[in-house]
């Protein structure tokens, strides 16, 4: 049976969240949040070297209810984990708190870093958290933790929530999760959960932070955007992902570059000849390739759905997943089944997204075929004995804010 993640309405589950911290903490929160995860379209891999990206949120969000506290404690439970975590704010830094807690009691430590003053930040906090995001999909759970905490904590502040503020709470949330979770990635996550509109992607320029709007009216134009949680998780994956980063900044330094970015791809082979004369050349080469060609795709895909094109995208989809695969080595098997099994069964596109070595792929389909190609994926994975995948529909949705 083709199982799809279905997210649910935002009121209910924010009331049924302000009661549970009633009961779990004796008093009313002061308020719920929410904030989403995300999908990216396009653009993967290339946040860490200044390029573009193309992420939409979804409507599957991860709530928190929180009240503030006269010590600097912060004392965290979610209904995804068990126990109870406190920590005293001047013991967050470095790798501490270990384990889920540092999402949440990072984000006061970070925006303090960050220059963002205020008694809620300082005088620590009770949170109840309900995630709706499905953890380690790719999908940025650990962003919609970060997100929902800081846009509760900014707005306790009284922190400006237009699209620059939430800019700036967005790099505290990354450098939380860089510093006290430990996971060096970049800042395409966050901005998603925190800058997204509904009914439209951002194109994410990570050279200077700056966002636009895209409007993504794949319903008007009788598409659906079929997300493909494939249930896979390599262990390798970070350690994969940090070689990739360390690659990407040699490329840059031996182009005299500050990131890949600035490689115009006209520009390309005289770079590729470049790298390629290193001993590791060949490998060099093959990244390079990629970061530059997706950042010319983020920005032809762009492009086409300014002009009202989605239906034009689904080459830049397909290309985006051989570069991943083929010459920045990050798919894996299941993600190479879903994008073959969907090709082949009337995607218009389909790539893998995130960061791959499992996590999720997204298939572009016209509205009456996703349960169809759902289906034939569904099928594919049990005839190779693999566990079921999960199905997510992936409507543009509302970044983070205030539920109640
Ligand atoms: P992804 O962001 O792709 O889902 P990550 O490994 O970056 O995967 O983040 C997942 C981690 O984030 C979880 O293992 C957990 O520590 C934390 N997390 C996410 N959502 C919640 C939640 N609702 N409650 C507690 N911890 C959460
Ligand atoms: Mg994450």
């Amino acid at each position: 049976m083709t199982e799809f993640f279905d997210a649910p309405a935002r009121p209910g589950t924010a009331a049924a969240l302000a009661r549970e911290f009633r009961d779990a903490f004796g008093e009313d929160p002061e308020g719920v949040w929410s904030a989403p995860g995300r999908v990216n379209l396009i653009g993967e891999h290339v946040d860490y070297t200044g390029g573009l990206c193309l992420p939409l949120a979804l409507p599957h969000r991860t709530f928190v209810a929180l009240r503030p506290r006269t010590d600097s404690t912060v004392r965290v439970r979610s209904r995804q984990e068990t126990g109870e975590v406190v920590v005293a704010l001047d013991e967050v830094g470095a790798g501490s708190p270990s384990g889920w807690a540092a999402y949440v009691a990072g984000v006061p430590w970070a925006l303090q870093q960050k220059g963002f003053e205020g008694p809620s930040l300082t005088g620590g906090f009770d949170a109840l958290v309900d995630g709706h995001v499905p953890y380690g999909s790719g999908l940025s759970s650990s962003a919609a933790l970060e997100c929902a905490v800081a846009i509760a904590l900014a707005e306790l502040v009284e922190a400006p929530l237009d699209d620059t503020g939430r800019a700036g709470l967005a790099s505290a949330c990354q450098l939380a999760e860089n510093v006290v979770a430990g996971a060096n990635t970049g800042g395409m996550d966050q901005a998603a959960s925190l800058r997204c509109h509904a009914g439209g992607a951002i194109l994410l320029d990570t050279d200077d932070d700056s966002v636009s709007q895209v409007a993504l009216d794949l319903a008007g134009a009788g598409l659906a955007l079929l997300v493909v949680d494939t249930r896979a998780g390599h262990s390798h994956a970070g350690g994969e992902y940090g070689r990739r980063r360390a690659d990407v900044e040699r490329a840059a330094e031996l182009l005299g570059v500050p990131n890949l970015r600035r490689v115009d791809v006209a520009d390309l082979d005289a770079a590729l000849d470049r790298v390629g004369a290193e001993p590791d050349g060949e490998v060099l080469r093959r990244r390079v390739r990629h970061a530059v060609t997706e950042i010319d795709r983020v920005a032809r895909t762009a492009d086409l759905l300014r002009q009202g094109r989605a239906d034009g995208i689904g080459d830049l989809l397909n290309a985006s997943h051989d570069s991943l695969r083929d010459d920045y080595e990050v798919s894996c098997r299941e993600l190479d089944l879903t994008v073959d099994v969907a090709r082949a069964h009337g995607a218009l596109g389909a790539r893998m997204t995130g960061g791959g070595f499992g996590g999720s792929a997204i298939a572009l389909v016209r509205a009456d075929r996703v349960q169809a190609v759902a289906e034939a994926v569904d099928a594919a994975y049990a005839g190779q004995g693999l566990t079921a995948p999960r199905f997510l529909a992936a409507l543009p949705s509302e970044g983070a804010g205030r539920d109640l």
